[in-house]
């Protein structure tokens, strides 16, 4: 049947994305574990948390990371991102009723189409959260001063498990800390 053969080919070109990636990282200098496996099978990696976060250096709430919360709040971004997700979840709700109206697909076709819809659909959305994260350090820099932000973000970045701009992309909902470091030197005060 024509539909197991499309689901099973974008089955297959995800998991080949995904490992073209992963490949990608770990020659930019990220370790390969588990989890890059996990990461590249469709429908497990909905299941399976991205990677473990790394313990050794608490978060420091600082002015910075106060003043750019200040913002999230101030511009009402937690209701923005809500409604984007309503959205979302209505659009993959409607396109599997259609899917499931026109196509009578058996359980395992409904759940992958589901999973390749959300998997689309987040990257607009990761835009969305991105472009927030950018206005939220540029008013406290604003706020603040810069030196201040950059402070801030060195420390984060010492947390944070360091991928690549692609990788951040497809898997999160903020940018890196070095690419919000990067942002955050090129302006001024
Ligand atoms: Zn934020």
């Amino acid at each position: 049947m024509w539909v197991s053969f499309v689901l099973g080919t974008a089955f297959g070109v995800e998991f080949l994305l995904r490992a073209t990636v992963e490949i990608r990282e770990v020659r930019m200098g990220a370790k390969f574990n588990f989890f890059s496996i996990l990461r590249c099978v469709p429908l497990v990696n909905d299941l399976v948390p991205l990677e473990v976060p790394r313990r050794e250096e608490p978060l420091v709430v600082d002015g910075f990371v106060k003043a750019h919360e200040k913002v999230h709040l101030l511009c009402h971004h937690r209701m923005k991102r809500n409604l984007a997700r309503m959205s979302i979840f209505l659009l993959v709700i409607f396109g599997l009723v259609v899917a499931l109206n026109d196509l009578r697909l058996n359980a395992w076709q409904a759940l992958l189409v589901l999973h390749f819809l959300f998997a689309i659909l987040r990257l607009p959305y990761h835009l969305i959260t991105w472009l927030q994260e950018y206005d939220a350090d540029a008013l406290a820099v604003k706020e603040l001063h810069s030196a201040i932000a950059q402070r801030s973000l060195e420390k984060l970045t010492i947390r944070e498990i360091p991928h690549s701009a692609l990788f951040a992309f497809l898997y999160q909902e903020h940018p890196t800390a070095k690419m919000r470091l990067r942002q955050v030197s090129t302006k001024k005060k």
